[in-house]
Protein backbone atom coordinates (compact mmCIF):
# COMPACT_ATOMS: atom_id res chain seq x y z
CA UNK A 1 0.00 0.00 0.00
CA UNK A 2 1.54 3.45 -0.59
CA UNK A 3 1.02 6.21 1.61
CA UNK A 4 -1.62 9.14 1.37
CA UNK A 5 -0.26 12.39 0.34
CA UNK A 6 -2.88 14.78 0.24
CA UNK A 7 -4.04 15.18 3.54
CA UNK A 8 -7.42 14.47 4.73
CA UNK A 9 -8.56 18.30 4.85
CA UNK A 10 -7.42 18.18 0.86
CA UNK A 11 -9.23 14.42 0.04
CA UNK A 12 -12.53 16.58 1.33
CA UNK A 13 -11.93 19.41 -0.43
CA UNK A 14 -11.02 17.65 -4.12
CA UNK A 15 -14.38 15.90 -3.56
CA UNK A 16 -17.16 17.74 -1.89
CA UNK A 17 -16.04 21.00 -0.95
CA UNK A 18 -17.99 23.97 -2.38
CA UNK A 19 -20.64 21.89 -3.77
CA UNK A 20 -23.98 21.47 -2.47
CA UNK A 21 -26.14 18.88 -4.24
CA UNK A 22 -29.19 20.20 -2.39
CA UNK A 23 -29.50 23.83 -4.51
CA UNK A 24 -29.31 21.27 -7.78
CA UNK A 25 -31.92 18.70 -7.16
CA UNK A 26 -29.68 16.53 -5.56
CA UNK A 27 -27.51 16.22 -8.59
CA UNK A 28 -24.37 14.61 -7.18
CA UNK A 29 -21.87 16.69 -9.80
CA UNK A 30 -22.81 20.01 -9.93
CA UNK A 31 -24.57 21.30 -12.95
CA UNK A 32 -22.77 23.46 -15.94
CA UNK A 33 -24.46 26.37 -15.53
CA UNK A 34 -24.17 27.80 -19.10
CA UNK A 35 -25.77 31.13 -18.77
CA UNK A 36 -24.29 34.45 -19.40
CA UNK A 37 -26.39 36.92 -16.85
CA UNK A 38 -28.84 35.94 -14.08
CA UNK A 39 -32.20 38.08 -13.80
CA UNK A 40 -33.69 39.52 -10.92
CA UNK A 41 -37.27 40.71 -9.99
CA UNK A 42 -36.76 44.37 -9.06
CA UNK A 43 -33.86 46.97 -9.40
CA UNK A 44 -33.10 46.73 -5.62
CA UNK A 45 -32.64 43.16 -6.01
CA UNK A 46 -30.23 43.92 -8.97
CA UNK A 47 -28.09 46.72 -7.80
CA UNK A 48 -27.91 44.40 -4.28
CA UNK A 49 -25.81 42.14 -6.03
CA UNK A 50 -22.66 40.71 -4.43
CA UNK A 51 -20.09 39.07 -6.19
CA UNK A 52 -17.65 38.39 -3.42
CA UNK A 53 -20.50 36.53 -1.48
CA UNK A 54 -21.61 34.30 -4.20
CA UNK A 55 -24.10 36.03 -5.61
CA UNK A 56 -24.03 36.47 -9.55
CA UNK A 57 -25.66 38.71 -12.19
CA UNK A 58 -23.07 38.43 -15.39
CA UNK A 59 -20.77 35.56 -16.36
CA UNK A 60 -17.50 37.88 -16.73
CA UNK A 61 -18.43 38.55 -13.13
CA UNK A 62 -18.95 35.06 -12.01
CA UNK A 63 -20.50 32.24 -12.22
CA UNK A 64 -21.78 29.28 -9.77
CA UNK A 65 -19.94 26.18 -11.71
CA UNK A 66 -16.78 28.79 -12.34
CA UNK A 67 -17.50 29.46 -8.02
CA UNK A 68 -17.30 25.72 -7.06
CA UNK A 69 -13.79 25.51 -8.49
CA UNK A 70 -12.54 28.62 -7.18
CA UNK A 71 -13.51 27.32 -3.29
CA UNK A 72 -12.25 23.83 -4.10
CA UNK A 73 -8.46 25.74 -5.20
CA UNK A 74 -8.81 27.82 -2.61
CA UNK A 75 -9.43 25.69 0.11
CA UNK A 76 -6.48 23.11 -1.20
CA UNK A 77 -3.87 25.79 -0.92
CA UNK A 78 -4.84 27.27 2.11
CA UNK A 79 -5.63 30.44 0.65
CA UNK A 80 -9.25 32.59 1.86
CA UNK A 81 -10.05 32.63 -2.22
CA UNK A 82 -9.06 32.02 -5.76
CA UNK A 83 -10.02 33.72 -8.73
CA UNK A 84 -9.85 31.45 -12.27
CA UNK A 85 -8.51 32.32 -15.01
CA UNK A 86 -9.05 31.33 -19.35
CA UNK A 87 -5.73 30.20 -19.18
CA UNK A 88 -2.28 29.86 -16.80
CA UNK A 89 -0.62 32.82 -18.57
CA UNK A 90 -4.02 35.02 -17.81
CA UNK A 91 -3.50 34.44 -14.45
CA UNK A 92 0.02 35.16 -14.56
CA UNK A 93 -0.56 38.70 -16.27
CA UNK A 94 -3.21 39.62 -13.77
CA UNK A 95 -1.02 38.99 -10.78
CA UNK A 96 1.95 41.24 -12.41
CA UNK A 97 -0.32 43.84 -13.97
CA UNK A 98 -2.02 44.05 -10.44
CA UNK A 99 1.37 44.40 -8.88
CA UNK A 100 3.85 46.18 -10.75
CA UNK A 101 3.41 50.17 -12.16
CA UNK A 102 4.92 51.94 -14.79
CA UNK A 103 8.78 52.05 -13.49
CA UNK A 104 8.37 48.88 -11.30
CA UNK A 105 10.98 46.41 -10.60
CA UNK A 106 10.52 42.78 -10.78
CA UNK A 107 13.06 39.68 -9.95
CA UNK A 108 12.54 36.22 -12.22
CA UNK A 109 14.29 32.95 -11.59
CA UNK A 110 16.26 32.67 -14.96
CA UNK A 111 14.27 29.28 -15.64
CA UNK A 112 10.24 30.48 -15.49
CA UNK A 113 7.99 29.68 -17.97
CA UNK A 114 9.51 31.19 -21.53
CA UNK A 115 6.05 33.49 -22.13
CA UNK A 116 6.48 34.81 -18.67
CA UNK A 117 9.86 36.47 -19.72
CA UNK A 118 8.27 37.50 -23.32
CA UNK A 119 5.40 39.44 -21.33
CA UNK A 120 8.17 41.18 -19.22
CA UNK A 121 11.14 41.46 -21.51
CA UNK A 122 8.93 42.02 -24.64
CA UNK A 123 5.61 43.85 -23.47
CA UNK A 124 6.26 45.50 -20.03
CA UNK A 125 9.29 46.31 -20.52
CA UNK A 126 9.07 48.69 -23.29
CA UNK A 127 5.44 49.73 -22.57
CA UNK A 128 5.52 50.29 -18.78
CA UNK A 129 9.40 50.53 -18.37
CA UNK A 130 9.46 47.87 -15.93
CA UNK A 131 13.44 46.52 -15.61
CA UNK A 132 13.45 42.73 -15.07
CA UNK A 133 16.31 41.13 -13.22
CA UNK A 134 17.09 37.14 -13.46
CA UNK A 135 18.67 35.63 -10.99
CA UNK A 136 19.68 31.55 -10.82
CA UNK A 137 17.70 31.40 -8.04
CA UNK A 138 19.48 28.41 -6.07
CA UNK A 139 20.41 30.80 -2.89
CA UNK A 140 18.34 33.70 -1.21
CA UNK A 141 21.64 35.96 -1.18
CA UNK A 142 21.09 36.26 -5.02
CA UNK A 143 17.53 37.74 -4.21
CA UNK A 144 18.85 40.02 -1.72
CA UNK A 145 21.62 41.65 -3.90
CA UNK A 146 19.00 42.17 -6.81
CA UNK A 147 16.90 44.15 -4.58
CA UNK A 148 16.74 47.80 -5.55
CA UNK A 149 13.75 50.75 -3.82
CA UNK A 150 11.38 50.23 -6.64
CA UNK A 151 11.36 46.23 -6.36
CA UNK A 152 7.39 45.55 -6.39
CA UNK A 153 7.55 41.47 -7.03
CA UNK A 154 9.55 38.03 -7.24
CA UNK A 155 8.78 35.89 -9.49
CA UNK A 156 9.12 32.17 -8.60
CA UNK A 157 8.83 28.60 -9.49
CA UNK A 158 9.98 26.00 -7.86
CA UNK A 159 10.64 23.14 -9.01
CA UNK A 160 11.64 24.82 -12.23
CA UNK A 161 10.10 22.95 -15.25
CA UNK A 162 13.56 21.85 -17.71
CA UNK A 163 16.34 22.40 -15.20
CA UNK A 164 14.21 21.41 -11.56
CA UNK A 165 15.78 23.78 -9.44
CA UNK A 166 14.27 24.46 -5.74
CA UNK A 167 13.95 27.88 -4.39
CA UNK A 168 14.14 27.74 -0.51
CA UNK A 169 10.86 29.69 -0.72
CA UNK A 170 11.01 30.47 3.40
CA UNK A 171 13.59 31.91 2.81
CA UNK A 172 13.09 34.23 -0.58
CA UNK A 173 9.02 34.74 1.50
CA UNK A 174 10.88 35.76 4.78
CA UNK A 175 13.46 38.56 2.58
CA UNK A 176 10.46 40.00 0.50
CA UNK A 177 8.72 40.65 3.29
CA UNK A 178 11.11 42.35 5.03
CA UNK A 179 11.44 44.74 1.63
CA UNK A 180 7.70 45.14 1.64
CA UNK A 181 7.83 42.50 -1.87
CA UNK A 182 5.30 40.73 -3.00
CA UNK A 183 6.27 37.08 -3.78
CA UNK A 184 4.38 34.85 -6.34
CA UNK A 185 5.27 31.32 -7.17
CA UNK A 186 4.02 29.14 -10.57
CA UNK A 187 2.65 25.84 -8.30
CA UNK A 188 1.93 23.82 -10.98
CA UNK A 189 4.76 21.35 -10.95
CA UNK A 190 3.87 20.18 -7.31
CA UNK A 191 0.17 20.73 -8.04
CA UNK A 192 -1.70 21.53 -4.85
CA UNK A 193 -0.91 18.38 -3.07
CA UNK A 194 2.83 18.26 -2.95
CA UNK A 195 3.48 21.94 -1.91
CA UNK A 196 2.07 24.52 0.07
CA UNK A 197 3.88 27.71 -0.67
CA UNK A 198 1.45 30.21 1.00
CA UNK A 199 1.78 28.21 4.42
CA UNK A 200 5.57 29.25 3.44
CA UNK A 201 4.68 32.86 3.30
CA UNK A 202 4.87 33.13 0.08
CA UNK A 203 1.91 35.91 -1.46
CA UNK A 204 0.42 34.34 -4.59
CA UNK A 205 0.04 31.10 -5.58
CA UNK A 206 -0.37 30.18 -9.37
CA UNK A 207 -1.20 26.98 -11.17
CA UNK A 208 -2.10 26.62 -14.08
CA UNK A 209 -4.67 24.04 -14.48
CA UNK A 210 -4.52 22.95 -18.23
CA UNK A 211 -1.70 20.74 -16.91
CA UNK A 212 -2.77 18.64 -13.40
CA UNK A 213 -5.56 19.86 -12.39
CA UNK A 214 -7.53 18.92 -15.44
CA UNK A 215 -5.43 16.19 -16.11
CA UNK A 216 -6.93 14.88 -19.07
CA UNK A 217 -5.56 17.23 -21.80
CA UNK A 218 -8.37 18.48 -22.77
CA UNK A 219 -8.92 22.23 -21.12
CA UNK A 220 -7.16 25.23 -20.49
CA UNK A 221 -7.16 27.14 -17.91
CA UNK A 222 -5.26 28.81 -14.58
CA UNK A 223 -6.12 30.32 -11.04
CA UNK A 224 -4.31 32.48 -8.77
CA UNK A 225 -4.62 31.84 -5.26
CA UNK A 226 -3.63 33.77 -1.84
CA UNK A 227 -4.14 34.66 1.84
CA UNK A 228 -5.21 37.71 1.28
CA UNK A 229 -8.91 38.27 0.71
CA UNK A 230 -8.68 41.95 -0.24
CA UNK A 231 -6.19 41.51 -2.77
CA UNK A 232 -8.37 38.58 -4.41
CA UNK A 233 -11.05 40.66 -4.38
CA UNK A 234 -9.13 43.22 -6.57
CA UNK A 235 -7.60 40.50 -8.92
CA UNK A 236 -11.24 39.21 -9.00
CA UNK A 237 -12.09 43.20 -10.30
CA UNK A 238 -9.41 43.15 -12.12
CA UNK A 239 -10.74 39.83 -14.14
CA UNK A 240 -13.93 41.52 -14.94
CA UNK A 241 -12.34 44.82 -16.34
CA UNK A 242 -9.81 42.22 -18.24
CA UNK A 243 -12.15 39.70 -19.28
CA UNK A 244 -10.45 37.10 -19.23
CA UNK A 245 -12.45 34.33 -16.93
CA UNK A 246 -12.41 31.23 -17.13
CA UNK A 247 -15.26 29.71 -18.89
CA UNK A 248 -18.04 27.52 -17.17
CA UNK A 249 -17.44 24.30 -19.73
CA UNK A 250 -13.41 24.29 -18.49
CA UNK A 251 -14.26 24.93 -15.00
CA UNK A 252 -16.59 21.83 -14.94
CA UNK A 253 -13.86 19.73 -15.96
CA UNK A 254 -11.36 20.80 -14.07
CA UNK A 255 -13.75 20.26 -10.78
CA UNK A 256 -13.68 16.52 -12.15
CA UNK A 257 -10.21 16.60 -12.52
CA UNK A 258 -9.68 17.81 -8.96
CA UNK A 259 -12.11 14.72 -8.19
CA UNK A 260 -9.08 11.46 -9.45
CA UNK A 261 -6.30 14.22 -8.95
CA UNK A 262 -4.63 12.53 -5.64
CA UNK A 263 -4.55 9.10 -7.50
CA UNK A 264 -3.09 10.31 -10.48
CA UNK A 265 -0.24 11.98 -8.43
CA UNK A 266 -0.09 9.06 -6.67
CA UNK A 267 0.61 7.06 -9.69
CA UNK A 268 2.59 9.58 -11.69
CA UNK A 269 5.00 9.73 -8.66
CA UNK A 270 5.41 6.35 -8.62
CA UNK A 271 6.46 5.96 -12.03
CA UNK A 272 8.44 8.91 -12.27
CA UNK A 273 10.60 7.87 -9.49
CA UNK A 274 11.28 4.00 -11.38
CA UNK A 275 11.76 6.24 -14.54
CA UNK A 276 14.13 8.64 -13.13
CA UNK A 277 16.23 5.15 -11.52
CA UNK A 278 16.53 3.75 -14.97
CA UNK A 279 17.49 6.68 -16.53
CA UNK A 280 20.22 7.34 -14.21
CA UNK A 281 21.90 4.16 -14.88
CA UNK A 282 21.86 4.72 -18.91
CA UNK A 283 25.11 5.05 -20.29
CA UNK A 284 23.86 7.29 -23.32
CA UNK A 285 22.36 9.91 -20.47
CA UNK A 286 24.65 11.96 -18.39
CA UNK A 287 22.30 13.53 -16.27
CA UNK A 288 18.65 13.25 -15.08
CA UNK A 289 16.95 15.92 -14.19
CA UNK A 290 14.73 15.25 -11.41
CA UNK A 291 13.83 16.14 -7.79
CA UNK A 292 13.09 13.04 -6.24
CA UNK A 293 16.48 12.01 -7.37
CA UNK A 294 19.27 11.82 -4.47
CA UNK A 295 21.81 12.77 -6.55
CA UNK A 296 20.05 16.41 -7.10
CA UNK A 297 21.53 18.51 -5.29
CA UNK A 298 19.04 20.43 -3.59
CA UNK A 299 17.23 16.91 -2.62
CA UNK A 300 17.07 17.92 1.23
CA UNK A 301 15.76 21.01 0.67
CA UNK A 302 13.02 19.34 -1.84
CA UNK A 303 11.99 16.92 0.46
CA UNK A 304 11.77 19.70 3.02
CA UNK A 305 9.29 21.75 0.73
CA UNK A 306 7.66 18.80 -1.26
CA UNK A 307 5.95 16.17 -0.77
CA UNK A 308 5.66 14.45 -3.56
CA UNK A 309 7.00 14.18 -7.13
CA UNK A 310 5.22 14.52 -10.40
CA UNK A 311 5.88 12.80 -13.91
CA UNK A 312 8.15 15.46 -15.25
CA UNK A 313 11.74 15.58 -15.94
CA UNK A 314 14.74 16.26 -17.62
CA UNK A 315 17.43 14.19 -19.24
CA UNK A 316 20.73 14.89 -20.83
CA UNK A 317 21.96 11.98 -23.96
CA UNK A 318 25.73 11.54 -23.60
CA UNK A 319 26.29 12.05 -27.05
CA UNK A 320 25.99 13.85 -30.55
CA UNK A 321 22.79 16.17 -31.10
CA UNK A 322 21.98 13.63 -34.26
CA UNK A 323 22.02 11.04 -31.24
CA UNK A 324 19.52 13.11 -29.53
CA UNK A 325 16.84 13.67 -32.39
CA UNK A 326 16.85 10.02 -33.20
CA UNK A 327 16.17 8.91 -29.62
CA UNK A 328 13.33 11.27 -29.30
CA UNK A 329 12.07 10.34 -32.90
CA UNK A 330 12.34 6.63 -31.76
CA UNK A 331 10.25 6.73 -28.74
CA UNK A 332 6.91 5.35 -29.75
CA UNK A 333 4.61 5.38 -26.57
CA UNK A 334 5.79 8.84 -25.48
CA UNK A 335 4.29 10.93 -27.84
CA UNK A 336 6.40 14.49 -29.42
CA UNK A 337 4.01 17.54 -27.77
CA UNK A 338 5.38 20.46 -25.74
CA UNK A 339 2.56 20.08 -22.35
CA UNK A 340 2.69 17.66 -20.11
CA UNK A 341 0.19 16.75 -16.65
CA UNK A 342 -2.56 14.77 -18.76
CA UNK A 343 -2.68 11.33 -18.74
CA UNK A 344 -0.18 10.70 -21.75
CA UNK A 345 3.45 10.67 -22.07
CA UNK A 346 5.36 13.32 -23.88
CA UNK A 347 8.49 13.75 -25.24
CA UNK A 348 10.47 17.01 -26.06
CA UNK A 349 13.59 17.97 -27.46
CA UNK A 350 13.53 20.79 -25.24
CA UNK A 351 17.01 22.88 -26.43
CA UNK A 352 17.47 21.19 -29.92
CA UNK A 353 16.80 24.42 -31.88
CA UNK A 354 18.37 27.16 -28.81
CA UNK A 355 20.97 29.62 -29.63
CA UNK A 356 24.12 29.60 -28.09
CA UNK A 357 22.99 32.76 -26.32
CA UNK A 358 19.89 30.58 -24.94
CA UNK A 359 21.73 27.73 -23.42
CA UNK A 360 24.46 29.91 -21.98
CA UNK A 361 21.65 31.72 -20.15
CA UNK A 362 20.84 28.55 -18.41
CA UNK A 363 24.12 26.67 -19.09
CA UNK A 364 22.93 23.89 -20.60
CA UNK A 365 23.57 21.65 -24.27
CA UNK A 366 21.57 21.59 -26.45
CA UNK A 367 21.17 17.46 -25.74
CA UNK A 368 18.18 18.03 -23.00
CA UNK A 369 14.86 15.89 -23.29
CA UNK A 370 12.29 16.79 -21.42
CA UNK A 371 9.48 13.93 -20.39
CA UNK A 372 6.36 13.66 -19.12
CA UNK A 373 5.41 10.15 -17.70
CA UNK A 374 1.43 9.70 -17.97
CA UNK A 375 -0.51 6.92 -17.10
CA UNK A 376 0.25 4.13 -19.54
CA UNK A 377 2.28 2.10 -16.77
CA UNK A 378 5.86 2.24 -15.68
CA UNK A 379 6.67 -0.97 -17.61
CA UNK A 380 5.67 0.09 -21.23
CA UNK A 381 7.29 3.14 -20.28
CA UNK A 382 10.88 1.82 -19.48
CA UNK A 383 10.58 -0.15 -22.21
CA UNK A 384 9.75 2.62 -24.86
CA UNK A 385 12.95 4.29 -23.33
CA UNK A 386 15.18 1.75 -23.26
CA UNK A 387 14.17 0.57 -26.83
CA UNK A 388 14.94 4.36 -27.53
CA UNK A 389 18.22 4.20 -26.62
CA UNK A 390 18.90 1.00 -28.00
CA UNK A 391 19.01 2.85 -31.36
CA UNK A 392 21.87 5.32 -29.88
CA UNK A 393 24.07 3.02 -28.46
C1 LIG B 1 1.98 25.34 -19.36
C2 LIG B 1 2.59 26.17 -18.32
C3 LIG B 1 2.14 27.48 -18.09
C4 LIG B 1 1.11 28.15 -18.94
O1 LIG B 1 -0.17 27.67 -18.76
P1 LIG B 1 -1.32 27.97 -19.84
O2 LIG B 1 -2.54 27.43 -19.20
O3 LIG B 1 -0.93 27.25 -21.09
O4 LIG B 1 -1.37 29.44 -20.06
C5 LIG B 1 2.71 28.16 -17.02
N1 LIG B 1 3.64 27.63 -16.25
C6 LIG B 1 4.12 26.38 -16.46
C7 LIG B 1 5.17 25.84 -15.55
C8 LIG B 1 3.62 25.62 -17.51
O5 LIG B 1 4.11 24.41 -17.73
Amino acid sequence: MSKQLADNQDLLAMTHVGEDPEKYMKSVTPPIFMNSLHVFDTVKDYFDVDIFKDEFYYGRASNPTVAILEKKIAALEHGSRAVVFSAGMAACAAAILKICTAGSHVICIKESYGPVQHLLDEFLSPKYDVAVTYVDGRTVKEFEDAIRPETKMIILESPTTLLFNVVDLEGVAKLAKEHGIKTYIDNTYSTPIFQKPLDMGIDIVMHTMTKYIGGHSDLVGGVLVSKDEEFMREIMVQRDWFGGVLGPMEAWLAIRGLRTLDVRMQRHYETAMEVAKFLEKQPKVKRVFFTGLESHPQYELARKQQKGECGLMSLEIDGTLEETETFVNSLKLFEKGCSWGGFESLAIAYTYNWTEEQCAFLNVSRNIVRIHCGLEGTENLIADLQQALDKIS
